[in-house]
């Protein structure tokens, strides 16, 4: 539906994007994740036709964004960083204007606009100016001018940044039910959004790729593997001792908090999280627990750590930094 082939913007000589390809399907929920500066906004300027790329092409289903710019332009709605609203219009009057510049027919204009202030619940509002619209309902209007001409594909620029948690929530549940009938890509740099609405992630690190996948499976690829957070019953270095035995645990990393092995007078009390192959994890927790029991010692817990997407990100980017390290040294 969307294919990106080696889209590079240079900025200067800053690099915003560096090498980026992808191609997006049509039915799914697509999450660009990125910290800011990571090359997000601009990346969807340049797959919208909005910004050229110093190098690289575009195309939405097989037609290029520059040369069949009117052809490719039509298949996308578009919801910019900054929503290109004018406050003293109502959503009736801006959305008209939208529709024109759409080349919406005459004769549909008035349907089309009621059309989409339906699909973002915005009937109740669209005679009110907008400067009197709350934030929540201004952003529902910026999405239902991209939904003008009913596009294919809607992308969405940072959508919930600058809104409450309601209206965060409320939109979240907007943009999963336009998933249903549109082929939707949405940039954030809020991992627990993009968990929450998207099927695909797509993790943009100082303008390249370092992950695309389904977000269960993002955490699969991890080079660390799986980890299994424990709590027992002796201190850290008989602990240690047991747990160096188990040589199917990769690394040892212990996490007791400074306080735990003080606070009651005689007790101690150590946590350790155990790094380990993903496909060995199970193995690994047994033959703790076995290892702990032999010795008469209590595990209070024992337990697979989730990898979340933070995790992901954290590792990606990691590996990102040291290997920019070694090659960009001038
Ligand atoms: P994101 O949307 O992920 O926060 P952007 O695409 O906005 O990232 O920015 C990527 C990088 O390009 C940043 O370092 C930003 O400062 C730089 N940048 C963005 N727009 C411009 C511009 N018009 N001129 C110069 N630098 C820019
Ligand atoms: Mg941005």
């Amino acid at each position: 539906m969307i294919t990106a082939k080696h889209l590079t913007k240079m900025y200067g000589n800053s690099k915003a994007v560096d090498d980026l390809s992808f191609t997006i399907e049509e039915g799914h929920i697509y999450g660009f994740l990125g910290p800011n500066g990571a090359g997000k906004s601009t990346t969807l300027n340049i797959i919208t036709g909005c910004l050229s790329p110093t190098s690289g092409e575009v195309s939405i289903d097989n037609l290029d964004i520059y040369e069949n710019s009117k052809e490719a332009k039509k298949k996308i709605g578009y919801l910019p960083e900054i929503p290109p609203l004018y406050v003293d219009q109502t959503p009736r009057e801006y959305l008209e204007f939208v529709a024109d510049a759409k080349k919406v027919s005459r004769k549909e204009k008035k349907d089309e606009v009621e059309r989409v202030a339906s699909e973002t619940h915005i009937e109740d509002v669209l005679d009110k100016p907008i400067k009197f619209l709350s934030k929540g309902y201004r952003q529902r209007v910026g999405i239902s001018q991209a939904l003008i001409g009913d596009p294919q594909i809607v992308i969405l620029d940072e959508p919930t940044v600058g809104l409450d948690p309601m209206q965060i929530l409320e939109i979240r549940e907007l943009i999963y039910e336009l998933g249903k009938k549109h082929t939707v890509i949405l940039s954030s740099h809020i991992l627990s959004e993009v968990q929450a609405i998207c099927d695909k992630v797509l993790i943009i690190y100082k303008g390249k790729m370092v992950a695309f996948d389904a977000p269960e499976n993002l955490g699969k690829t991890m080079s660390s593997g799986a980890c299994l957070e424990i709590i027992c019953d002796c201190d850290k270095a008989a602990a240690k001792d047991i747990l160096e035995s188990i040589e199917s645990i990769k690394t040892i990393e212990d996490d007791s908090d400074e306080k735990s092995d003080t606070s009651n007078e005689g007790e101690t009390e150590s946590k350790f999280i155990l790094h380990a192959d993903s496909a060995e994890i199970k193995m690994v927790a047994r033959e703790v627990f076995k290892a702990f029991a032999e010795k008469d010692i209590v595990l209070y817990e024992l337990h697979q750590v989730k990898t979340t997407l933070e995790d992901i990100f954290i590792e990606l980017t990691k590996e990102e930094e040291s290997s920019d390290d070694s090659s960009t040294k001038a």
